[in-house]
């Protein structure tokens, strides 16, 4: 790999290297449920059943509402909410391990409508991508290079395993522009969830959210988003203005 996402830190392209005023976009922070893959209705589906199964009452709706929080995060809320005590370590680590059994039931995950093309075009640009996602699976980057070769790399992605607080925290994407080398003004984030968005503004990210579930628009704008979209073509279409933006 001779491209820039193959380097731990941000290397400007020479093209970009322009002395304008504006503040330079260097890479794309992409979260990766609900954006990268439409995996969203499987763990939607996963949440509800496990949940009930364990005595607790989860919509689907809330599903999407709570997307993005860790999962014995998730947990601990409805417990709380419904047991009315908190949850115990081992209650967590059940309920969320036959939510994952479940979510293996459920058929195969296929990369979002529009994803590889936006991806490739900001690779196109001489962007770093970098993945931000709550996550924990050991064998993302293999997933992630067999759906969209060429475009990520070890050091730019962000999982479960490298934050204490998931989001609506804004570690996961402080964590992000740590592992870019960037500061916030020069990235951008990708998010479909209000919980994301949170984090994303949180760190002081200029955050397009992409509306790929069920969810109004306005939820998305309320939790902070700079700009609302209805799918990645739209985005594919927004990326060159998006990356002048001043
Ligand atoms: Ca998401």
């Amino acid at each position: 790999m001779t491209d820039n996402n193959s380097k731990g830190r941000a290397e400007r392209p020479s093209f970009l290297n322009t002395q304008g005023s504006y503040p330079e976009v260097k890479a794309i922070l992409f979260d990766m449920d609900g954006v990268l893959f439409d995996s969203m209705p499987n763990h939607a589906e996963a949440w509800v059943q496990a949940m009930k199964a364990n005595g607790l009452k989860m919509t689907h709706r809330d599903a999407y509402m709570h997307e993005g929080r860790t999962g014995e995060g998730t947990i601990d809320i409805f417990a709380r909410a419904q047991w009315g005590r908190a949850s115990t370590e081992e209650e967590r680590q059940y309920i969320y391990k036959v939510k994952s059994e479940i979510f293996n039931t459920l058929p195969y995950v296929l990369p979002m409508d529009g994803a590889r093309e936006v991806l490739q075009a900001v690779k196109a640009m001489g962007l770093m991508r970098v993945v931000v996602t709550g996550s924990a699976q050991r064998s993302l980057l293999e997933r992630l290079d067999h759906n969209f070769p060429g475009i990520f790399s070890a050091g730019l992605m962000v999982t479960a395993f490298d934050v204490t607080n998931g989001k609506p925290h804004p570690e996961p994407y402080l964590t992000g522009l740590q592992k870019a080398g960037i500061s916030a003004k020069e990235a951008i984030v990708v998010e479909n969830a209000p919980l994301g968005v949170e984090a994303a503004k949180a760190a002081g990210i200029f955050t397009v959210a992409v509306n790929t579930g069920p969810l109004p628009d306005s939820v998305l704008a309320d939790a902070g988003a700079d700009i609302v979209l209805p799918n990645h073509h739209a985005l594919l279409e927004a990326l060159p203005s998006l990356v002048a933006r001043p």
